[in-house]
């Protein structure tokens, strides 16, 4: 079992398999940066499945595949089958702009992928544009339907933000009700790489939208889940709500965050990092589970993004993960 500093159970994996993305949010990424990383430094999906095994052998149980645009990265489903084939009951996951899925979900189902968590935060093509920065939402949309046609497990994140698609919250409550999605509305996170004019609407503010049309309940967390769910009294719909302002899921926090380039992250808020990437090149498992102990052991005890909005993080979410 693995334990960080604080006494905290950590059993979920968040694996980016790249930085790259064919979109370009207002919220994460708005101009393509400076310079990419250097494809030779990115890790193989083999040496990344060596951390993966480490993680696997001393208890982590969840694994979601995230970027950059995880699909954008080839041959993803190989990757998933690795996982799948050496721990075929893992929760294994996949957090995607959606826009690759038609061209790829098939093989992701045959793969051993289980669930989908898609971005979504618009239903009008022109603001969808607006926030990728690209006519995203055809395809957006098929590549749901296709997903939830395999049978995937499919949640949907919207990052409402004021002035943009915030006057679309109860459409996108209605369409993830209409197709038996979860919603999860994601509150802005304040970080240096998104455009400085875009202002994100907080959870209560989320909140006070819905409660113009109906009467909701506070349902709780399911396990260590950052987000928030609330069932719709008038329809029984649940959605959720991920409140990093608050940051009281801190303190039930269970993951640690691996990038492409190999660095292990303990907090998505903090620019501290420890990488394995010469530990698995060279195949000292040892030092890379050592290193694993060390992150695990400086685990921050929580984020600092707080209702102040000037507390901004230096992490990129294109890198991280999200
Ligand atoms: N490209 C994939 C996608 O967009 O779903 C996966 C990576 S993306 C960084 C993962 C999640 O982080 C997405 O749901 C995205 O909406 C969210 N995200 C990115 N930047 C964010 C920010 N500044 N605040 C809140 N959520 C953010
Ligand atoms: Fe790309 Fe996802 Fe970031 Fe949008 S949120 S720019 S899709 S990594």
């Amino acid at each position: 079992m693995l334990i960080d500093g604080h006494g905290r159970v950590v059993n979920y994996l968040r694996v980016s398999v790249t930085e790259r993305c064919n979109f370009r949010c207002l919220y994460c990424m708005p101009e393509k940066p400076f310079s990419w990383v250097p494809k030779e430094n990115l890790l193989e999906f083999e040496d990344l499945f060596k951390f993966i095994k480490i993680g696997i052998d001393s208890g982590i149980n969840k694994i979601r595949i995230t970027g950059g645009e995880p699909l954008v990265r080839q041959d993803l489903d190989k990757f998933i089958k690795m996982i799948h084939d050496y721990k075929p009951d893992i929760d294994l996951a996949l957090t995607t702009n959606g826009y690759m899925l038609p061209d790829t979900v098939k093989a992701l189902k045959e793969a051993g992928l289980k669930r989908i968590n898609i971005s979504l935060d618009s239903l009008k093509p022109a603001v969808a544009a607006q926030i990728a920065q690209k006519n995203v939402l055809g395809r957006v949309l098929q590549g749901i339907d296709m997903a939830l046609d395999l049978g995937l497990g499919v949640k949907i994140n919207m990052v409402p933000l004021k002035g943009i698609n915030d006057s679309e919250i109860l459409d996108i409550l209605e369409y993830g009700r209409e197709n038996g999605i979860r919603v999860r509305f994601i509150e802005y996170m304040e970080n240096a790489h998104a455009d400085s004019d875009i202002k994100g609407m907080h959870g209560k503010e989320i909140l006070e939208v819905i409660k113009q049309k109906y009467t909701i309940h506070k349902l709780g967390r399911s396990g260590a889940s950052p987000s928030f769910n609330y069932e719709i009294e008038e329809n029984g719909y649940i959605f959720g709500l991920i409140d990093p302002h608050k940051h009281d899921f801190c303190e039930s926090c269970n993951r640690i965050r691996l990038t492409a380039e190999g660095d292990l992250i303990p907090c998505l808020y903090f620019d501290e990092a420890m990488s394995i990437s010469e530990a698995v090149r060279g195949g000292d498992i040892d030092r890379a589970a050592e290193i694993l102990g060390e992150v695990l052991a400086n685990k921050p005890k929580e984020n600092r993004w707080s209702e102040d909005e000037n507390e901004s993080s230096n992490r990129a979410f294109y890198q991280t993960g999200g």
